[in-house]
Formats: C-alpha cells, structure tokens, sequence
C-alpha cells in the first residue's frame, strides 16, 4: 500500500481498468500517456476527461492520484510503417500478425516509463497488456514483458516490478474487474470516456464510441456483450 506506480495510461479500456486497479492499492499513483503519431490521437484527448471522470466521482482516488507524463515518440510512427500509424486499410499480414502491430511499441513505453519512474521514485510499472483477448502482438506477451522487466531492474541497478493486471483476462472479464473496482460510475466513466477504436472514430454505441467494425471495436463490442449476458443484474 505504501509503493509508488507509474500507469501507461492511453485512454483506453483496458489502461483505464488499469488506472483505477492501481488507485484500489497504491498510495501514490502516477499516470503517462505517449504520443506516437497514432492515427487513433482521439484516445489522447480522451486522457483528460477521464482523469476529470476518476477524480470527480472517486474521492479517495483523488488523493492518491498524481502527475500525468506525457512523452512525444513521433519516431515510432516515422520508424515504421504500420495501419496505426498510417492512413491504410487495416488487415492481416503475411507473418499472421495484423498490420496494425508497431514492432517493439510495448518495449519503447516501459523503458521510456521506467526512466520517468527512476526520476520520479515510482517503484511499480503497471500496463494493460493483455494476452487473452489480442492482436497477437508479440510485445503483449507475458514472457516479453517478464523479460524485459528482468532486462529494465539490470539496466537500471533497481528492482522496477511491472503489473500487469489484465494478462489473463478477456475483455468481459475486464469489465467485470472494473465494476468490482469502482461500480456503475467507474464503467459508466469507461464506457462513455475512454477511447479504443483504431480508425479515432467517435459514433455512440452501447460498449462506449467507435467505428463499430475495427478490430478494437469489434473486440471491446464483444467483449461487452458477453459481460452483459452474464453479469449479475
Ligand atoms: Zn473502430
């Protein structure tokens, strides 16, 4: 209770569940957000207004939560050629991989989280990787991130611990994690505020905003669904 955490926190669903997961058990809470020329930037306008969500509706969380870091990694998106960082048609590439994967993203967030966690004396790196429910992105790996986990305490003569919460879940059980954490306000805050849809479009639905058919929103609607077909009440 008394450790320090640093959040990657886009704006999403699962780094928001991730946000108030840390909040429920850490005393100090920080957040960082990186933009990396995304064509989904929205998520990033988002990052405020959930912020503003968690503070007005959760008080205690208000106390504990801290600076939020945001870091420019323009390079990424000039380094490689990917649909998430270019206007091209979302698809499955030859190595089965979508081309939505940017190679070495996760990699690059926490080693860029874990110099801002050095100086900040935060103790603790929580992400919302996950490797039920994905793209098959090889950096969401449980095994990748534990490695590099193992490389960043060498790298940096100091034990960075990572959470990573969401690993084993799927999507449904992602928002059962955040009604048992925050109740109908905290998803109520998820589903309306956060952003997930690749293409940045922002069209209501009942599982929050997108475009309905990208691989995130098609993942988030079902995701949503079958919470909802099994949650109780
Ligand atoms: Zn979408």
């Amino acid at each position: 209770m008394h450790d320090r955490a640093l959040v990657l926190f886009s704006g999403g669903q699962d780094s928001t569940t991730c946000l108030a997961w840390a909040l429920d058990r850490f005393a100090h809470v920080e957040t960082v957000g990186f933009d990396y020329g995304q064509r989904h930037a929205v998520e990033l306008t988002q990052r405020p207004t959930v912020l503003a969500g968690l503070r007005a509706a959760f008080p205690a969380w208000r106390e504990r939560l801290g600076d939020d870091h945001a870091v420019s990694m323009r390079e990424l998106g000039q380094l490689s050629d990917t649909a998430l960082t270019q206007a091209a048609e979302i698809r499955l590439g030859a190595a089965g991989l979508p081309n939505t994967f940017v190679p070495g993203r996760n990699l690059l967030f926490f080693t860029y989280a874990a110099a801002i966690a050095y100086r900040r004396d935060l103790t603790v790196l929580v992400g919302g990787m996950c490797e039920t429910d994905y793209s098959g992105y090889p950096d969401c790996r449980d095994d990748s991130l534990k490695a590099l986990q193992v490389a960043l305490s060498l790298g940096m003569d100091r034990r960075v611990r990572m959470e990573l919460p969401l690993m084993w879940l799927d999507k449904a059980a992602t928002w059962a994690l955040a009604q048992d954490l925050g109740g109908a306000a905290l998803v109520e805050i998820i589903r309306r505020d956060t952003h997930s849809c690749y293409l940045g479009e922002r069209t209501a639905h009942a599982w929050g905003a997108g475009c309905g058919h990208c691989p995130a929103c098609e993942l988030r609607a079902a995701g949503w669904a079958r919470w909802q077909r099994t949650s109780p009440g």
